[in-house]
């Protein structure tokens, strides 16, 4: 059995108490894989509760967000979805069904129904990396010399001092890219908004561009333009519960079987989600067999899964394909 080690749990009831706790309570030292943590913020725990018993962090203390009545509002050319909003709800909420179906789709593909009714949009947004050497228990990690990330000095997947390669594995951030979604965040000095695109960078070990003790408090969605459609598509061993090992998110408006816009982004390859450059080209003209064909290509290029995450990494890029393809002959045949 795995045990907790000994943490204190402090109750934040606005986001300015939750972010003065973190601050009072001694924050972190230091960022990436030299920070210490000595307070962290507990939003539904499904990510980071597991990732306390493996010793992947040992902050002495927890703040749980506990805001009152997370909610989703129609705030005009925006929908405003608040941190502490559970995926389940996102995933059953009829403005979201109705507005973004995409990203509905996504939340209800994460984990399994326990989770979803646990975890939060704000902790899936700021989900740590993942990686086959890195989410095990302390002995197994201490039998390998540990790794980059966490207290070693290699790493197993590239096989060397530098880079480390854990994979952002959240299923809604793909759809949320293609969304163009911003972040609301609250600090010491107030508050600011961040696009999200803004938010991931290409190191597995520091892969958010936060100031430390930032606290997310919302997410907010431009509401697409009309004749806008999406789809999310997830590759996983078991249904029932798995992390993506490779995400594929398509979005645009539609005019007949005509794209206007187009977005295309690949999550769960590396540490940083990767939006499609270079779709320009087909906008504005029927979608043509010989353009899906062209654009699922492009995709197959663009996609390079690192070997941190389960599946072969060759079979991964070539799902990204396949995805991108189903993707966009189903969202012609139901745009036309
Ligand atoms: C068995 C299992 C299967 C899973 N499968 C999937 C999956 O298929 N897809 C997927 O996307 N995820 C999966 N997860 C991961 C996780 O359940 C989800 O990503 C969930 O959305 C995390 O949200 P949370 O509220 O539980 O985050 P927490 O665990 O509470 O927090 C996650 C991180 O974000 C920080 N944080 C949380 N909220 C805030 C905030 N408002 N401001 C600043 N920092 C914050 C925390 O400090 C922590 O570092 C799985 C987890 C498990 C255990
Ligand atoms: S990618 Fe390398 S450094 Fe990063 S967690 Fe995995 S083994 Fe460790």
């Amino acid at each position: 059995m795995l045990r907790m080690p000994e943490f204190r749990v402090h109750r934040a009831r606005s986001a300015q108490e939750a972010v003065e706790l973190w601050h009072g309570l001694g924050g972190a030292e230091g960022r990436g894989k030299d920070a210490v943590w000595s307070a962290m913020y507990l939003a539904g725990g499904t990510d980071l509760l597991p990732n306390i018993k493996h010793r992947l962090f040992t902050p002495k203390h927890l703040i749980s967000l506990e805001l009152p009545q997370p909610q989703i509002v129609d705030e005009g050319d925006f929908l405003r979805i608040d941190a502490g909003v559970k995926l389940q709800a996102l995933a059953d909420h009829p403005l979201i069904q109705a507005t973004l179906p995409p990203l509905a789709s996504a939340a209800g593909k994460v984990a399994g129904p326990q989770i979803r009714r646990m975890g939060t949009i704000g902790g899936n947004v700021l989900l740590d990396t993942r990686c086959l050497f890195y989410n095990q228990t302390e002995s197994w990690r201490q039998a390998l010399g540990y790794c980059l990330k966490k207290e070693g000095t290699w790493c197993h997947v590239v096989g060397g001092p530098k880079t480390c390669v854990a994979a952002q594995s959240s299923d809604c951030v793909p759809v949320l890219l293609a969304l163009n979604a911003r972040l609301r965040l609250t600090g010491p000095s107030g508050e600011r908004e961040l696009s999200l695109r803004e938010l991931y960078r290409y190191n597995g070990f520091d892969h958010l561009t936060l100031t430390p003790g930032e606290l997310l408090t919302a997410v907010r969605v431009p509401k697409p333009a009309p004749g806008f459609r999406g789809l999310y598509h997830k590759l996983r061993t078991r249904g029932s519960i798995d992390f993506p090992e490779l995400s594929v998110a398509v979005t645009g408006a539609w005019e007949g079987d005509a794209p206007s816009s187009l977005e295309i982004v690949i999550g769960a390859i590396n540490p940083q989600p990767k939006p499609v450059k270079g779709l320009d080209e087909w906008l504005g003209r029927p979608l043509t067999d010989e353009g899906i064909e062209a654009i699922t290509t492009l995709v197959h290029k663009a996609t390079r899964p690192q070997g941190s995450i389960i599946g072969d990494p060759d079979w991964r890029r070539a799902m990204a394909g396949v995805f991108t393809r189903r993707a966009l002959l189903e969202l012609r045949a139901a745009s036309a």
